[in-house]
């Protein structure tokens, strides 16, 4: 594969002093040189946030809404004001120093910094080439609901638990989907305690009922996807109807069609649900994904 470009960002925080004419807040550095230090509390403590981006023909999709969100968690976490100017700028540079091909992935980290150090975030951005998720996409995926123990209501009663952010702590999120390999499926639906549907470990959810297209409310402590929004753009753009709801668990199970959405995988439509098979929408799903691959911006 070809090589992944790193950017190392040195003033990742708002009002920063350049030394410079040079210094542009970030450095294109050699990706095989280790950058992070062992005391950095993304390391030690997963105590920081990402974003994934998409980058299709050279072009760094939905970058402004990965820049929102960034900003939001780093609120959350009450980390620093971040410049976005330079986040953007720097995401920019790294998509544009790879080595061309058809889909990459970049993956925007920013940690708390060293332990004992002025507080100064570690940031850095990383685009690397991505597996082909075209197979997922015709044949879609099976996948299981777990629960996530917490309420629906738990980003507005308990924010310092900080669901909604996009936190570097997603070991919970990795455990899953080993949860549901025990269970022979690919991928998870996360369910509040109280039986409400929210996301999915690294992706929203998409539910068909009739010519109506829902998803969970984003106010559920969960995240707002840029794929989400991008295809219910797409999808009022074509005069049908979307919505953000509040949805049980028995409710998606009388949807006609059901998706899961990402920056990275863009699409894969959900051919089961609990064991139980459920019918994929081909001709809806190809026409979706031609719409958020063919996103330039
Ligand atoms: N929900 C979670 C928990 C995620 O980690 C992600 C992305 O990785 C998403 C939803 C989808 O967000 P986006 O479409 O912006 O990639």
């Amino acid at each position: 594969a070809p090589a992944a470009t790193l950017v190392v960002i040195d003033r990742p925080e708002l009002g920063s002093p350049s030394s410079g004419p040079d210094d542009v807040g970030f450095r294109l550095v050699d990706p095989e040189q280790p950058t992070v230090h062992v005391t950095d509390l993304g390391v030690t403590r997963g105590d920081g946030i990402f974003e994934g981006l998409g980058v299709v023909d050279g072009a760094v999709q939905a970058l402004e809404a990965h820049l929102r969100r960034l900003a939001r968690s780093a609120a959350m976490l009450d980390l620093p004001e971040l410049d976005l100017d330079v986040f953007r700028a720097a995401c920019l540079a790294s998509a544009a120093a790879h080595e061309p091909a058809p889909f990459l992935l970049q993956k925007l980290v920013v940690t708390r910094g060293v332990e004992g150090g002025d507080g100064t975030p570690t940031a850095w951005v990383r685009t690397a080439v991505m597996d082909d998720p075209a197979p997922e996409r015709r044949e879609g995926i099976a996948v299981v609901s777990l629960d996530r123990g917490y309420r629906h209501d738990v980003a507005e009663t308990s924010p310092w638990l900080l669901q909604g952010a996009k936190t570097l702590s997603y070991a919970v999120n990795r455990s899953v989907l080993r949860e549901a390999a025990r269970r022979g499926a690919d991928d998870v639906l996360f369910v509040s305690s109280d039986g409400y549907t929210l996301e999915g470990p690294s992706a929203s959810l998409i539910a068909r009922f009739g010519d109506r297209y829902t998803t969970p409310r984003t106010d559920l402590g969960i995240l707002a996807g840029t794929t989400q929004a991008a295809a219910f753009e797409v999808l009022e753009a074509r005069g049908i109807p979307v919505s953000y709801e509040l949805l049980t668990l028995d409710r998606v199970r009388e949807a006609d069609a059901l998706w899961l959405v990402s920056s990275g995988r863009q699409i894969a439509p959900i051919s089961s649900l609990d064991g139980a098979a459920w019918t994929v929408d081909g001709v809806e799903t190809e026409r979706l994904a031609d719409a958020l691959i063919g996103r330039r911006e």
